[in-house]
């Protein structure tokens, strides 16, 4: 190895390594695109459009709006639902349907969302909840409906009142007095 090449190789190595340099600096003083996770947790933000987990909201009454009619089961391409219900009579004599078990397994979900939008009563969505792993794949089967809980109730509908009833008819205006005068027979 000669002296020239000897000296060309450093210059060629101080020329790429001022390249990156260059680079690393450059980059180090843009706005930063990446996040810390998990130590933004706390701050970490979403689109709300993010599907993560499914649930069924409830209310401070621990109830829910499912109705157990099964459509967001018919509509999962791959059984990630299983709804279980049984048949009750209320009050009134009327036999309903109602949920006893709403099941979903995350582990086979696509979140595809088509449940969510096949059910008529808003009783599903999906959450941000997006820290799901566990090492025991039994806890990927969720069961949505809480212990205890029931469906809403739509509130009564208030009795109809009472048509009013019709105003007394108005007397007939008396026929202005005419002036004419029936012509006596002559
Ligand atoms: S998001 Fe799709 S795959 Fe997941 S439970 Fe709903 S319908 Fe099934
Ligand atoms: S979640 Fe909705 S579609 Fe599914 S069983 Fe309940 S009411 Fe029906």
């Amino acid at each position: 190895m000669n002296n020239k090449s000897y000296l060309g190789g450093i210059i060629e190595a101080v020329k790429s390594l001022s390249i990156g340099m260059k680079t690393s600096l450059k980059v180090f003083f843009e706005k930063h695109e990446t996040e810390q996770y998990p130590e933004n947790r706390s701050t970490l933000h979403f689109s709300d459009r993010n599907r993560f987990c499914l649930e069924m909201p409830h209310n401070d009454k621990n109830e829910h709006k499912c109705i157990a009619c099964g459509l967001c089961q018919m509509a999962c391409p791959n059984d990630s639902i299983t709804v279980t219900s049984e048949m009750v009579t209320t009050e009134d004599g009327k036999k309903k349907r109602q949920l006893v078990k709403y099941e979903y397994n995350i582990g086979q979900c696509m979140f595809c969302n088509l449940c969510v939008q096949a059910c008529p009563h808003g009783a599903i969505r999906f959450n941000q909840e997006f820290e799901n792993a566990v090492f025991d794949k039994n806890k990927l089967l969720m069961q949505l409906n809480q212990p205890g809980s029931k469906v809403e109730e739509k509130p009564k509908p208030a009795p109809a009142a009472k048509p009013a009833a019709p105003a007394a008819a108005a007397p007939k205006a008396e026929a202005p007095a005419t002036t004419e005068t029936t012509k006596k027979e002559e």
